[in-house]
């Protein structure tokens, strides 16, 4: 294995990131959302490791059916629904909960041909204007549910959470208790932003993600200042040492040159394994401990690394993000966010759970 990176994905550290979720919002219930293979984490892994959650969260009926398949027997919901009538019927056979944010989702549970065999989640647009009834229409179709399901709940989505100085998350809170006032039903609104940022948010139900895994979903606070610790540690092992005379340029487009002789790393792991191509040079690549910042375009299966005053040997191991280099620093390093860089890990890099 020395030669393939690696994802090593610490479950104690999962338990612990949902064991804060727990401090942060002691009386709600809590619904795991491992939509996007568990944020690339490996959904079954994850799945089996959130014992202590009590509901899990997918984005599409597939991946409900695919937890389903695997024997998973927690209460799971869809984000996004059913979209048609062979959806709400795999969803009834499979014990699945719905969310409905749409007209055409209540007139499909509506129409099938049982009452009272499905739980369903109304979601209420509270200003994000994604998905989501309006609050005007909230109230009336909640009615026309309520005729028609097992068990109604309902929930929103907030937009702006990740920033603890906006207050259009508390807008969005008014109007979502204003919608749902006489709905009869359990509550939900927050996603990690929500847990860590927004208390008045938390109601009966909430929905973290990205703080599972251990990245901070909070403008300005790192995922150490709030207690959370990377699940996904991304490894790769040191392929090559070379030595680069002053002038001569590394890489595609030959868009770096050395500045003066010196040695450089090739470390294999590249686009084609989820390390993002658009990082900027100076990013940091963890080898012995010591930072080395990438040098020159990121390649398919390969990146470059400055090894200036770095002891390095070919098959040492460098840490792309996890351990001692959060992924959020690499995130930002790209112009992006945490959850597209987890997210984004394929299909062949190797996968190793630590159960401990
Ligand atoms: C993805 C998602 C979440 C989780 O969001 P995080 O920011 O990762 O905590 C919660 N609710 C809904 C509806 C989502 O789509």
């Amino acid at each position: 294995m020395a030669y393939l990176p690696t994802a090593t994905i610490k479950l104690a550290a999962l338990r612990h990131n949902l064991a804060v979720v727990h401090r942060y919002a002691p009386d709600a219930k809590v619904m795991a959302v491992i939509k996007a293979n568990g944020y690339g984490h490996g959904v079954l892994e994850v799945a089996r490791a959130l014992t202590d959650a009590d509901m899990l969260a997918v984005a599409r009926m597939s991946e409900a059916v695919a937890l389903r398949d695997a024997g998973i027997a927690m209460p799971i919901l869809v984000l996004e629904g059913a979209s048609d009538a062979d959806d709400l019927r795999v969803a009834i056979e499979r014990n699945i909960e719905i969310v409905v944010h749409h007209l055409s989702q209540v007139e499909l549970v509506e129409q099938y041909p049982e009452c009272g065999v499905i739980d369903c989640w109304l979601k209420v647009d509270s200003g994000m204007h994604r998905l989501g009834v309006t609050t005007d229409a909230a109230p009336e179709l909640a009615h026309r549910l309520e005729a028609c399901v097992r068990r109604l709940a309902v929930l929103s989505h907030l937009a702006n959470a990740d920033d603890p100085a906006d207050d259009y998350t508390l807008q969005q809170r008014r109007r979502f208790v204003e919608a749902v006032e006489h709905i009869d039903g359990e509550r939900s609104l927050a996603n990690s932003a929500g847990v860590l940022a927004w208390p008045t948010t938390h109601f009966d139900w909430v929905r973290p993600g990205l703080m599972l895994y251990g990245a901070s979903p909070l403008v300005g606070k790192t995922a150490e200042d709030l207690d959370l610790q990377p699940v996904m540690t991304l490894t790769a092992p040191l392929i090559a040492i070379q030595s680069v005379a002053a002038g001569e340029p590394v890489g595609y487009g030959g868009t770096w040159r050395a500045p003066h002789d010196m040695a450089i790393g090739v470390v294999g792991i590249g686009y084609g394994d989820g390390y993002p191509r658009h990082v900027r040079e100076g990013t940091p690549v963890l080898l012995n401990g010591q930072k080395a910042p990438l040098i020159a375009r990121v390649s398919m299966d390969m990146i470059t690394i400055d090894l200036t005053g770095i002891d390095a040997t070919i098959g040492d191991t460098a840490t792309l993000w996890g351990d001692a280099l959060p992924v959020e620093q690499i995130a930002a390093g790209a112009d992006t966010i945490a959850y597209t860089l987890l997210c984004g890990v394929a299909g062949r890099v190797n996968y190793v759970y630590e159960h401990g």
